[in-house]
């Protein structure tokens, strides 16, 4: 926990000290100053321009309560109540309409499947958590309440409806954050630009700033949060952070006002739902008379950022800045448009906004601790919000809770930077993003297998790879390394991935329990990425037993450990090798890598603990099944005593 230490004006009066310093004045950002606040943890927001300058200014301001994946659906829930409750309880104006939303799914099986389970998923959390329930309705219910839409030869199945979620106004709900921060005591400096980070000895950063005037200061702060949104790499790099995300393009266009959508208004007093057509990619709600259309742009076709600028980062003065609007692009979803709401394709388009947003490689945000806590400590990450507005409340009290009592309140492990290594690389992320923004509405099976940027070049351990790859192998991929998920001789190597995703029974389901039986013979799995670490020194023992909870193994053996939070959660599972007293062998699943390393240097005591990583060093083989005691003391040369002695380890 950062130690809640008041505003405090150093005696030569140039340096200041504050808890936080938060970079970056967008929705993210004042956010995460207001939750700050109000848990009395004192810090300083610095803005290079204004607020809202960089990505915040122009979102489509689009807030759901509908998420596919989990803890997320918490986020977006989040955002939902609180801005309600701001608006009609606390008078707030936020520009917030509520007519809820429909997400019009295809008469396809696995679009179905997938709406179903989905609105199953919801009811357990909103038996679990409180969330909004989702609601399966007719195209007679979509009708009812989408007048407009013409869903005759639409090929529309049925409608997800959503309760009492819209748009709100992106710069109204980021003033909304400031303005409640600055009343708790939070500070905003705009027109400074933070230009360095250095770590001091005493692991707090000094940020040196610059000012429009050119006025230079330095504060001296307990932890950094980067929410540079657009900059975010630079402000990382500036800290030796990587950012894995880079700036892509996304596009929304708005009718003039359209007759039918007034006398909705009119008649109503509110607006028509917001849409989003899975079939044809993209999301409509009102704006003002006229309709908003924002279409994700199919993975050929959309575009991102200049290739320099994951070099170079976006240019700083770029504030408030647009791509040129590219119609023809969006033609495709257009075109769909016109077919469910004829009105469209009637009237005359006034905008066609094309506005820069980061993303990470799975489109999911980078927030947490940095991973490189070894090298900067007390550093923090609110970076590649790729929806900021609809997760601005969710993100920032997660992220508030961690820094302010030392756990998050939930797990998120999807969200945490983490879970990239520094094999993903800007080239690497870049390929990804356009495979995942072109997907956005595609089907999301359970246990996806995406294909784009595999294998990691160049292949880690491509001997092996290769030789698993000749028997069929169908791999998984996990922390940079392709795994095996299954074998089909019959494929001859050709990754299938998605090809054979499925909410029901997968085709592989055969093969699979084939192995499975062969296993329960005899079976050795060869599992190489295993995350894998070296603990040495005079203070390993002490460092290794506050760790986990378990007895240390003796000399020679080892034990199944876990690594426990302070609230008592489970926050890894690793085997726990003890090479020699003071020498320990850390093993645990390859996606933990990171998570693990600074998990290690957030509690390790400054002297007396050595950990290296050497994960790449050894490779990992899993021998079980009735016979394995028999084949690993043939290995051994001692399969006598393997056999004999149960306790052989
Ligand atoms: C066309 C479009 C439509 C969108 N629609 C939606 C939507 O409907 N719903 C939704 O949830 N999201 C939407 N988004 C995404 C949304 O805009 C972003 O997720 C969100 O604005 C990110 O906010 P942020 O605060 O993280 O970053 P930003 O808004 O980019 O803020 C970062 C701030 O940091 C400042 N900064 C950077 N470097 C420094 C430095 N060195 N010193 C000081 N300050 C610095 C910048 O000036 C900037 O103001 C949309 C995006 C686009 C492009």
């Amino acid at each position: 926990p950062v130690a809640r230490r008041l505003w405090q004006r150093h005696a030569a009066g140039s340096v200041r000290g504050v808890s936080g310093v938060i970079v970056g004045g967008g929705v993210t950002g004042c956010a995460m100053l207001y939750n700050l606040a109000q848990r009395g943890v004192k810090c300083v927001l610095f803005e290079k321009g204004e607020l809202t300058c960089g990505a915040t200014w122009h979102a489509a301001g689009l807030v759901t309560r509908f998420h596919g994946g989990n803890n997320f659906r918490l986020w977006h829930d989040e955002g939902v109540n609180l801005f309600t409750q701001w608006q009609n309880e606390e008078g707030t104006p936020l520009s917030f309409h509520t007519p809820g939303s429909i997400r019009l799914i295809p008469n396809e099986q696995s679009y179905i499947d997938e709406a179903r389970y989905q609105v199953g998923k919801a009811k357990i959390f909103s038996g679990l958590f409180g969330c909004a329930e989702h609601h399966l309705i007719s195209p007679d219910e979509i009708k009812e309440k989408h007048p407009l839409v013409n869903l005759d030869d639409s090929g529309i199945y049925a409608g997800i409806f959503t309760e009492g979620d819209g748009h709100i106004d992106p710069s109204s709900v980021t003033n909304a954050f400031a303005d409640r921060a600055k009343g708790l005591g939070g500070i905003i400096e705009q027109k400074t630009e933070v230009v360095a980070l250095n770590l001091l000895p005493s692991k707090q950063w000094e940020v040196i700033t610059r000012t429009a005037a050119g006025e230079e200061k330095r504060t001296v702060a307990d932890f950094v949060i980067n929410a540079a949104g657009l900059w975010c790499d630079k402000v990382g790099a500036m800290a030796g952070v990587r950012v894995p995300s880079v700036v892509l393009q996304h596009q929304y266009c708005i009718t003039e006002s359209i007759p039918e959508v007034k006398e909705y208004h009119d008649k109503h007093g509110h607006q028509l739902p917001v849409l989003r057509d899975l079939k044809g990619s993209f999301y409509v709600r009102d704006e003002r008379d006229g309709i908003l259309l924002g279409p994700y742009e199919y993975s050929e076709a959309m575009q991102l950022a200049p290739a320099e600028w994951r070099q170079t980062g976006m240019p700083n003065e770029y504030s408030n800045f647009l791509f040129e609007g590219d119609v023809e692009r969006l033609m495709p979803h257009l075109e769909r448009a016109m077919e469910i709401l004829p009105q469209f394709g009637e009237v005359g388009m006034k905008t066609v906004l094309n506005g820069p947003t980061m993303w990470p490689a799975d489109g999911n945000h980078l927030v947490g601790p940095a991973p490189e806590w070894d090298v900067a400590p007390n550093f923090w990450l609110a970076c590649a919000e790729s929806y900021g507005i609809a997760h601005s409340a969710g993100l920032s009290r997660y992220l508030a809770e961690w820094i302010a009592h030392g756990e998050p309140p939930y797990e998120l492990k999807e969200a945490d930077p983490a879970r990239y290594g520094a094999w993903a690389t800007k080239d690497w992320v870049a390929t990804k993003v356009r495979e995942t923004y072109g997907m956005n509405n595609h089907v999301h099976f359970p246990n996806e297998n995406l294909l784009g940027a595999r294998p990691v070049e160049p292949i880690p351990n491509k001997d092996i790879y290769d030789v698993l790859k000749s028997q069929g192998c169908q791999f998984g991929f996990h922390n940079g390394w392709e795994c095996a998920n299954y074998f089909d001789p019959a494929s001859g190597g050709e990754q299938l991935g998605n090809a054979r995703g499925s909410f029901r029974r997968p085709p592989y389901k055969d093969l699979v329990e084939k192995e499975c039986r062969e296993m329960a013979g005899f079976g050795g799995i060869c599992y190489w990425p295993f995350a894998k670490y070296h603990v040495s020194g005079p203070g390993a023992v002490e460092f290794m037993d506050r760790l986990v909870p378990n007895r240390l193994p003796k000399v020679g053996r080892c034990a199944l450990s876990y690594f426990l939070t302070p609230q008592g959660k489970i926050g890894s599972e690793v085997m726990l090798v003890r090479l020699a007293e003071e020498k320990f062998y850390v093993v645990s699943y390859p996606e933990q890598e990171l998570f693990d390393w600074r998990w290690m240097h957030m509690n390790k005591p400054d002297e007396g603990v050595e950990i290296d990583n050497v994960t790449a060093d050894f490779g990992t083989l899993m021998v079980s099944g009735p016979e394995s005691r028999r084949v690993l003391g043939q290995l051994d040369g001692d399969e006598a005593n393997w056999s004999k002695d149960p306790d052989v380890r």
